[in-house]
């Protein structure tokens, strides 16, 4: 009997399970319930697909988009595990057919659509073969606390119950704050389960913010640097990814685009270039995304803020899965936290005939997500630190590695400074007037717009104290003031600002206000990467290989082998099947099926060196 250490080696070629991994599948095999929590990139689908193939029955995996079992099924296949899918795009023939064989014990794993539990054929099949375990993935579309909620996942219950045994049940999912979780358990009816989160930590994944004059500039200025690389570029509207697709296609980058406004051929060929590393470069608003396993997707460039970090982790998360580092860049500009009011206030509206009380309360959850949100793009102490803490594990140092730690920052005592923003909004309510940080700022400085002559703002004591220096200037500083909360803006009223109980110590002396000042502009680490130079010409020789062989086996080239995995193999340079076995991520069914083409690539270069 073969154990889950063999099972991992022999179908997906690892040497070891990562931290979390193996408790999860002893769990699993020991017949208990489980939940995994774990970030997107630490490895879920091994969890579960392990254990599948020590298991006696099938295993039905419940997954919420086809793309996806699409995809998981793949590289299943290529691994040489038998799974199929189950789907409403499929005839209703081929659907029998996947069926008949399953019920024969035909395939381990069988992926299967919510939709699809309680549907009569599919429930006298399920009633009908061995189930030994049915796997939630996604498990966070049960809560209705969670951001993607789907209704058929409250079907999964039911469906249990009409099995004749229960088999054992796990649960996956990469966002879960305890509210989620405890609704998780509930939902499914998790008997006594184990409950596991791995960290949050992703340590190949690098953290900047920049807060550009120019977003378009500093997009090009990033893409430059990463030539040759796959990355996703978010944007907030269906409009910025098609103002920002054009201008990268102006500029002959081989960009594509992935929004709700595109028709499904669009967005499913675009989808396709994007994997098929065609066009490496995905333009995309968050509706691009859930269910993309693309493994060598080196960055993540967000070129609005998202309206939660929840939203961001994830997206950002998208980066680095083979565990390559990656770079996760947040392009701020104030405008972002009006364009994520607008989202969040619109995207309510299937809601709108709920409780006003509770949908009250759900916005102003809403708000203080943004609020935590803005605090990040605002931070200049560690980001590492800032993510996470926000999912609440321990972070007790800076990581020194990622974009505040490595700026060259120095403290500034801003104290005189933060007494001067403050004087001014409290001179303002004095007067019942509230305003955002656009006229704050223009107050402070001594500016002459519009508004100032008609509110007569010019006659404030306040008015003018910080003229010489720019409105730039004062606005960092009041977003400062608000990430440490002695302000706060009012969503609900244009992100009017107002004093906080701590805003009103600072301004009255009893606290000093230290902030840091970047000292000198130095590149972003990203940008000077240097490629592993010695076996970058094997490297790119492998890569090409691995392209013509994906072109020919129709899959995606991360499907055969990771980046992660070709630049071992570079490194090691096996010259048998059996030192093709002791690279990374080489299982048994890949090294019979490719193997002697990589050999023989290797053995082609090492003849041109000699
Ligand atoms: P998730 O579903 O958690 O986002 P995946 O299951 O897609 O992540 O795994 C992410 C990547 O990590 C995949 O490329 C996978 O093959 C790889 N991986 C998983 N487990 C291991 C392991 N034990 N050792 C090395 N790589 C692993
Ligand atoms: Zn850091």
């Amino acid at each position: 009997m073969p154990t889950a250490s063999d099972i991992l080696k022999q179908y997906f070629g690892y040497d070891r399970f990562r931290p979390g991994q193996g408790e999860l599948v002893d769990a699993i095999l020991s017949g208990r319930d489980t939940l995994g929590i774990m970030p997107t990139g630490a490895g879920k689908s091994v969890c579960y697909q392990v254990p599948a193939l020590l298991l006696p029955g099938l295993t039905l995996v419940i997954s919420p988009l086809i793309s996806l079992m699409k995809d998981q099924v793949g590289a299943l296949i290529e691994a040489g595990v038998p799974a199929a899918c189950v789907n409403s795009a499929m005839s209703a023939e081929s659907m029998h057919d996947v069926l008949a064989l399953a019920a024969q014990g035909g395939y381990k794993l069988l992926y299967v659509a919510p939709e699809r539990l309680t549907a009569p054929a599919f429930l006298a099949f399920a009633r009908r073969v061995p189930v030994s375990m049915v796997t939630v993935d996604e498990a966070h579309c049960i809560s209705q606390w969670g951001q993607d909620f789907r209704p058929s996942y409250l079907k999964i219950l039911d469906f249990l119950a009409a099995l004749p045994a229960r088999p054992r049940v796990s649960a996956f999912t990469a966002t879960a704050t305890a509210a989620v979780r405890d609704d998780i358990v509930r939902a499914l009816g998790l008997r006594d389960p184990f409950v596991l989160t791995t960290g949050f930590d992703r340590p190949n994944l690098y953290f900047a913010v920049e807060r550009p004059s120019s977003k378009p500039n500093a997009l090009l200025r990033l893409l430059a640097a990463r030539a040759g690389k796959s990355g996703i570029v978010y944007c907030a509207t269906r409009k910025a990814v098609d103002d920002v697709c054009d201008l990268l296609l102006a500029k002959n980058l081989p960009a594509t685009r992935y929004h709700a406004g595109l028709s499904a051929e669009e967005r499913q060929a675009n989808q396709d270039a994007f994997l098929y590393d065609t066009k490496p470069i995905m333009v995309a608003t968050n509706a691009f995304g859930m269910g993309i396993d693309k493994s060598n997707v080196s960055f993540v460039i967000h070129y609005n803020m998202p309206k939660d970090m929840e939203s961001y982790y994830q997206e950002a998360g998208r980066a680095g899965r083979d565990g390559e580092p990656a770079d996760c860049i947040l392009l701020y500009s104030p405008q972002d936290v009006q364009t994520a009011q607008f989202l969040i206030e619109h995207s309510r509206e299937a809601g709108e005939d709920a409780d006003p009380q509770a949908r009250q309360a759900q916005l102003a959850r809403d708000y203080e997500r943004l609020r935590c949100m803005t605090a990040y793009a605002v931070t200049t102490d560690c980001l590492r630190q800032y993510i996470l803490r926000y999912f609440g594990e321990d972070a007790p140092r800076p990581c020194g590695h990622c974009g505040n730690c490595d700026a060259d920052f120095e403290p500034v005592d801003a104290t005189m400074d933060a007494r001067k923003v403050l004087s001014c909004v409290y001179r303002l309510d004095e007067r019942g007037l509230h305003f955002g940080q656009v006229v704050v700022a223009a107050v402070l400085t001594g500016g002459k717009s519009e508004q100032i002559k008609k509110f007569r703002l010019d006659t404030l004591s306040t008015y003018g104290i910080m003229r010489g220096q720019t409105a730039a200037g004062v606005r960092r500083l009041i977003d400062a003031l608000l990430a440490r909360d002695c302000l706060r803006a009012d969503p609900a009223r244009y992100n009017a600002l107002f004093l906080t109980a701590a805003g009103n110590a600072l301004m009255r002396g009893r606290d000093t206000f230290v902030i840091q000042m970047p000292r000198a502009k130095k590149p972003a680490r990203g940008d000077a990467r240097t490629p592993p130079a010695e076996n970058e010409a094997l490297f790119e020789r492998l890569r090409a290989l691995r392209a013509s062989l994906a072109q020919q086996a129709h899959v995606p080239p991360y499907v055969i082998f990771s980046n992660a995995t070709l630049a071992d193999m570079a490194a090691r340079q096996p010259d048998s099947h059996a030192a093709l076995l002791a690279v990374r991520g080489v299982g048994e069914a890949k090294a019979r099926r490719y193997g002697d083409a990589f050999l023989e690539a290797i053995r082609a270069y090492r003849r041109g060196q000699a």
